[in-house]
C-alpha cells in the first residue's frame, strides 16, 4: 500500500535511468547512412575519453558488461598466455572465468570478500613469473558484490617496481561516474565499462579505452575475431567501422544526453555527490550496527565504494528486509552477492542519476524495515546520515 508512487531501484545496476535520457530515446530511427547519427558518433568519442580521464581510444560495443570483458582479452591476448587477478569478490572471479573460457592460463591471488588488493602481493607475484609468461593483469576497480574499492594506480606501480611489461587492465563497471578514476593518471592500459551503472544509461552498450601499449599489443593477438576487433570501432574516420553493422541509434541518443548530464554537474563534483551520498549511508549503517547485527562488508573506509555499499545481516534476515522495502516502500535494493550465505547479505546501489532525499528515502525505508522486523539495531542512523548530507 505505501508503495505506491515512484519506486526506487536501488539495485547496482542497472541504475536508475533519468528522464532526460529516456526521453531522448523516445524517437524513431534515423536515416543511418548520413546526418545526425553520423555526427553524434563523432562526439560521443571526446566525452567518453573525458569521463576515463583518457586521451586514448574509445571502443563502444552494442553488449553488456561481459562483453567488455570478452572483448578487453580478445584483443590483447594469444591462446596460452597468461593472466594475473586479483580476487575481491564476484566480479573478478567473472572475469577471470571469461579468461579461462577463451584458453588463458588463469593465476588468481584471494583477497577475501572484504580487502582491497594488497598491490605488494601483485607485484610478488609479479617478479616469481621470471620469464614473463603474464601479459596482463586485470584488475577490477570496485568489486560490485562486495563494494570493495581496490587501488587501480597501486597496481601500475607494483608492475613498475617488479618492471614487468604485463598490461594493466581496469573494469570499471560499476565505478566509472561514480569513483574518482582516472585511466591515464593512474596508468592503466585498458579500461572497460557498460551503460547501465554510474552512465546512467539503459543496459546495452560496453565500452573500451586503450592506450598505446595496448594498441601494440593488439598487432600480436591471436585471440581477436571480427566483430570484437577494435581497430575498426575506433577509426575516426569510419563511421562504418565503429558499429560493425546498424548503429544502435536509441541508445546513442540516450548516451549522449547522459554524458551531457554529467558534463553539465562537471565529472569532480559527480565524484563529489558519490562520496557525500556513500558516506551518508555509511554513517547509518555504522549506527545500526551499535545495537545488532547489521554490519558493512568494508571495514576500511578507504576501501569502500561510493557507488555501492553491501552489508551483512543475520542469516535470511537480509532476503527478508530487502522483500520488506520492495512491497512496503517502493524501495528494490540488491540481492547478496559472492558472500556465504548470500540470505545475510544485501547492498543498496547509489550509482549515477542519485541525490540526497532517494538515498535518504532509502535509508529511511531500511530504519522502518528494521523496526517492522523486529531486527535489532542501534538508534540514530536517519540523524546520522542527515547530518553528513547537512554538512555537506
Ligand atoms: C555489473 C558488472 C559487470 C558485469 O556487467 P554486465 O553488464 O552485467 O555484464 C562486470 N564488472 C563489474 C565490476 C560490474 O559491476
Amino acid at each position: 500500500m505505501l508503495a505506491q508512487g515512484r519506486s526506487y531501484l536501488a539495485i547496482p545496476g542497472p541504475s536508475v535511468v533519468p528522464d532526460r535520457v529516456l526521453r531522448a530515446m523516445h524517437r524513431a530511427s534515423p536515416d543511418i547512412y548520413e546526418g545526425e547519427i553520423v555526427d553524434l558518433t563523432a562526439t560521443l568519442i571526446p566525452s567518453l575519453r573525458a569521463v576515463a580521464a583518457t586521451r586514448h581510444k574509445a571502443a563502444i560495443y552494442i553488449g553488456n558488461g561481459h562483453a567488455a570483458w570478452e572483448a578487453s582479452l580478445v584483443n590483447v591476448l594469444s591462446r596460452g598466455d597468461r593472466v594475473l587477478v586479483p580476487l575481491c569478490g564476484h566480479f573478478g572471479r567473472g572475469w577471470a572465468g571469461v579468461a579461462q573460457g577463451l584458453g588463458l592460463e588463469v593465476e588468481t591471488i584471494d583477497f577475501g570478500p572484504s580487502a582491497p588488493f594488497d598491490p605488494a602481493r601483485i607485484e610478488a607475484a609479479l617478479r616469481a613469473d621470471r620469464d614473463r609468461r603474464i601479459k596482463a593483469v586485470l584488475a577490477v576497480h570496485v568489486d560490485t558484490s562486495t563494494s570493495v574499492r581496490s587501488d587501480i594506480a597501486g597496481a601500475r606501480a607494483a608492475l613498475d617496481a617488479a618492471g614487468h611489461p604485463a598490461l594493466l587492465m581496469a573494469d570499471c563497471v560499476a565505478s566509472l561516474g561514480c569513483d574518482r578514476f582516472e585511466m591515464d593518471a593512474w596508468g592503466a592500459d585498458v579500461t572497460l565499462a557498460a551503460s547501465q551503472k554510474g552512465l546512467m544509461c539503459p543496459p546495452g552498450l560496453a565500452f573500451l579505452w586503450f592506450n598505446d601499449r595496448a594498441a601494440q599489443a593488439r598487432a600480436r593477438a591471436s585471440l581477436v575475431t571480427p566483430y570484437w576487433d577494435w581497430v575498426g570501432r575506433a577509426d575516426p574516420d569510419a563511421f562504418w567501422r565503429h558499429w560493425f553493422g546498424t548503429a544502435p541509434a536509441q541508445a546513442l541518443y540516450g548516451l549522449r544526453e547522459a554524458l551531457d548530464m554529467i558534463e553539465e554537474e562537471g565529472l569532480t563534483n559527480v565524484w563529489a555527490r558519490h562520496a557525500t551520498l556513500a558516506r551518508a549511508v555509511w554513517a547509518a549503517a555504522e549506527a545500526w550496527g551499535q545495537g545488532g547485527p547489521l554490519r558493512l562488508n568494508v571495514p576500511d573506509p578507504q576501501a569502500r565504494s561510493h557507488a555501492i555499499t553491501a552489508l551483512g545481516l543475520g542469516e535470511g534476515q537480509a532476503d527478508a528486509l530487502r522483500r520488506w522495502t520492495k512491497a512496503t516502500t517502493g524501495v528494490t535494493l540488491g540481492i547478496g552477492l559472492g558472500r556465504e550465505p548470500a540470505s545475510a547479505f544485501f547492498r543498496i546501489g547509489h550509482m549515477g542519476h542519485v541525490n540526497a532525499h532517494m538515498v535518504l528515502g532509502a535509508l529511511a525505508s531500511l530504519d522502518a524495515g528494521l523496526k517492522a522486523l523486529a531486527i535489532p539495531h542501534g538508534d540514530g542512523a536517519l540523524d546520522a546520515a542527515a547530518r553528513v548530507v547537512a554538512g555537506a
